[in-house]
């Protein structure tokens, strides 16, 4: 089955439940100050689940363009992580609950009639003391013992740790469902394809007693587009799908190199294809590369990229050759990508250009604090040439990390934060990041990603010696 038809079919299915089909929200979303990029299909909905307003419909479904920067390392590393990707949901304000969510989850797996996967296959999960559950997927479904397994709350309560160590907000006990290729294994976790989130409570502040029972019991599924896909075309990882494949034969192509997903070029062609796309998506929605916020995050899912391409002996602009690609392959789902691709292109291209004129003395400079921290026997880069790779070079102190870790280093980062706070200081822009640090959206971020690096934030545009 092909990714456009699984959406398709996904969102028939549960239209055909009841459900009413809503379109994808933004990626960047204007008026939620918790998050920069929407993480997850229930973002668009936190009112609906608090039992706000007065929504026209009880439940819904949607495929949601998701971004999660918390994810990047595993990009290229793990079959099934993105920084952008599609979330399949169902959503129930007060309508449906767990038992129908479980059954139809489980009935448009292996009907059939829809995406007729092996259940010999699939196991899940369910949280330790969520016994309805786990009785729906034994006595109801017939799953046996083995395939239910039980969870605490890092992984079977969403958000993780939601009783005792979330954040504040909508959450609940959660089942998963996994796909074991060949049959299910118990020595293998499996790779997690959906989750369905039983969101019955509002967490508030510390235990005991912060799990205040919502107004109504919700439902919050979210299923992996990529990852469903893969299992379904019987691909080793995501990268494999016929929306991905054909965009890393291009990324390799544009920076020179064949594609094979083991070659050693391998990682850093599937980063590429990775990061274009989530720069494409963003830029489409007017987040142009910058220096605050979700600006800055582009900035560096691009300059990442287009370090990739740099480090594989590619050392013109190439990304931006691209955006068509991309939007090729996203088209049919999100036709007003096509409008957008010409400035897309200039965008990205100016940016690249902007990255590459310094990058040459960059990795020179790079080159000679590894070889310094080496010599003095020292296990992190220091924090003044990570500054200067940052301020002077354009290679982002996140770049210097990810680099840094392939010499088994770290980055001496509490001393790049003084550097940094110094510099906002005399160039006054530190007022506007200090309010925004102390209890605007960034606390919020790492709150609701608790276990995730937050890649956010840097110096402001007012900032001019930052490239
Ligand atoms: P994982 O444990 O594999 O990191 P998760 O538990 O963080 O996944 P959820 O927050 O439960 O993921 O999101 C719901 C679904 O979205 C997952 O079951 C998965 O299919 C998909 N998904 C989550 N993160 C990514 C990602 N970075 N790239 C692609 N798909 C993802
Ligand atoms: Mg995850
Ligand atoms: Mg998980
Ligand atoms: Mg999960």
């Amino acid at each position: 089955m092909k990714t456009d038809d699984l959406r398709a079919a996904y969102l028939d299915f549960f239209e055909a439940k009841g459900c009413v089909r809503r379109p994808s929200d933004v990626l960047v979303p204007k008026d939620d100050p918790t998050v920069l990029f929407t993480p997850a299909g229930m973002n668009q909905f936190k009112a609906e689940f608090l039992g706000l307003g007065k929504p026209d419909f009880k439940s819904a479904v949607t495929s949601q363009k998701c971004l999660r920067t918390g994810d990047i390392e595993n990009v290229g590393v793990t079959a099934r992580h993105h920084t952008f990707f599609e979330m399949l949901g169902n959503f129930s304000f007060g309508d449906y609950f767990k038992r129908e969510a479980i059954h139809w989850a489980w009935e448009f797996l292996t009907s059939k009639k829809w995406l007729g996967m092996n259940p010999d296959e699939l196991n899940v999960t369910v949280y330790e003391e969520d016994d309805e559950a786990a009785g729906i997927w034994a006595n109801e479904i017939g799953l046996e013992q083995a395939r239910i397994r039980r969870h605490g709350e890092h992984d079977n309560f969403w958000p993780a740790g939601a009783p005792t160590n979330g954040p504040d907000g909508v959450c609940g006990p959660c089942s998963e469902i996994f796909h074991h290729p060949g049959g299910f294994d118990p020595a293998k976790e499996g790779t997690e394809i959906w989750n369905l989130v039983f969101t019955q409570f509002e967490r508030k502040g510390a235990p005991p007693d912060n799990l205040i029972p919502l107004p109504a019991k919700n439902i919050d599924t979210g299923m992996g587009l990529e990852r469903t896909a893969a299992v379904l075309q019987g691909v080793k990882a995501n990268f494999e799908i016929d929306t991905l494949r054909p965009l890393c034969d291009a990324a390799a192509e544009a920076v020179g190199v064949p594609y094979d997903y083991d070659a050693k070029t391998g990682r850093p062609v599937r980063r590429i294809a990775d990061h274009a796309r989530a720069v494409v998506m963003a830029v489409h929605e007017g987040v142009r590369p910058g220096n605050s916020m979700a600006e800055y995050v582009v900035k560096q899912l691009l300059r990442r990229a287009s370090l990739e391409g740099y480090l594989l002996g590619r050392t013109e602009p190439f990304l931006y050759s691209l955006v068509q690609p991309v939007v090729d392959s996203l088209k049919a789902a999100y036709p007003e990508l096509t409008q957008t691709v010409a400035s897309t292109v200039d965008t990205v291209k100016a940016e690249e250009e902007r990255f590459l004129s310094t990058v040459d003395r960059g990795i020179k400079r790079f080159d000679r604090a590894v070889e310094a921290a080496q010599q003095q026997g020292a296990n992190a880069i220091d924090g003044d040439a990570a500054w200067e790779l940052h301020g002077t070079y354009g290679v982002l102190v996140e770049m210097t990390e990810a680099l840094a870790a392939r010499h088994n280093l770290s980055v001496d980062r509490q001393r790049f934060e003084e550097l940094r706070s110094e510099h906002e200081k005399t160039s006054g822009t530190g007022a506007f990041a200090d309010s925004v640090m102390a209890a605007g959206p960034i606390d919020a971020v790492k709150k609701e990603h608790g276990e995730t690096v937050f890649l956010g934030y840097d110096a402001t545009e007012a900032d001019a010696t930052i490239l």
